[in-house]
């Protein structure tokens, strides 16, 4: 794995020690654009032109400052951004396992990639494999296991979509660096399953209550749950199939 110095002067202390990986998606039109926006200390609108703002914005409208511990390109070359140990700002508002601020205790990983606003491109193999290999490195440095590597859109599903429905989640269970559900049976009352299926959102990091019925936060978990297990089918619908898998990751 080749990994490239590129520092950025946007970070500051963590206050928790790390237990979470973030994966993200650049959403960018190239790793260049990507890497200029994640080291840019005093980022302007004008600089970074896309669908993501419109026409009528000042040029020198101040935009956040961001970052990630690494960016990671379609051939596969690594660049070391942040140093693991200070706090990069990537997940924004954010919640898992009950806490927010998830940049405290997570690790981000940016993966170049157009993203939906780019019309979801494939993730190249050597993008992955150079993925899976850091994956393996940070897991093993911070003692982490599988189950502590999450999407973007896991810790901010109403605002977030990265990685998005293409990325190979699959293909990282496989290779020992994420889960994978195994789908299971449940025989429940219908007037129980929202808020059994809310209790396992929960369970399983999403920050949800066990209203019983399907508020906006629970729809927003549901589709961040299929965009990542069953990617063919993102609805936000608590259907057969998706229980079953939410019992298969709990
Ligand atoms: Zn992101």
């Amino acid at each position: 794995m080749k990994v490239i110095d590129r520092p950025s002067p946007n970070f500051d202390a963590r206050t928790r020690p790390i237990d979470l990986i973030v994966l993200h998606y650049t959403g960018m039109q190239d790793a260049e654009t990507a890497l200029a926006r994640l080291t840019d200390p005093a980022p302007v609108a004008g600089k970074y032109p896309g669908p993501w703002q419109s026409a009528e914005v000042e040029p020198d409208a101040p935009l956040g400052r961001v970052s990630a511990h690494y960016v990671v390109a379609e051939d596969g070359t690594v660049y070391r951004l942040v140093a693991e140990e200070h706090r990069a700002w990537h997940a924004g508002a954010s919640s898992w396992d009950g806490e927010g601020d998830v940049n405290h205790r997570a690790i981000g990983i940016e993966i170049v990639n157009g993203g939906h606003d780019f019309g979801l491109p494939n993730f190249p193999e050597a993008q992955i494999e150079a993925l899976i290999v850091l994956l393996r490195e940070i897991m093993a440095r911070w003692s982490l296991t599988r189950a502590r590597v999450v999407g973007h859109s896991d810790v901010a599903p109403e605002r977030k979509l990265d990685p998005g429905e293409k990325f190979p989640w699959k293909k990282l269970a496989d290779s020992g660096v994420s889960i994978w559900p195994h789908p299971s049976g449940l025989d429940l009352p219908d007037d129980e399953y929202v808020a059994h299926a809310q209790q396992q959102l929960a369970v399983f990091g999403y920050n949800v209550q066990a209203s019983g019925f399907i508020d906006a936060a629970t729809r927003a978990a549901l589709m961040a749950f299929q965009r990542r297990f069953r990617p063919h089918q993102i609805d936000g619908v608590l259907d057969e199939e998706t229980r079953k898998l939410l019992a298969g990751v709990t």
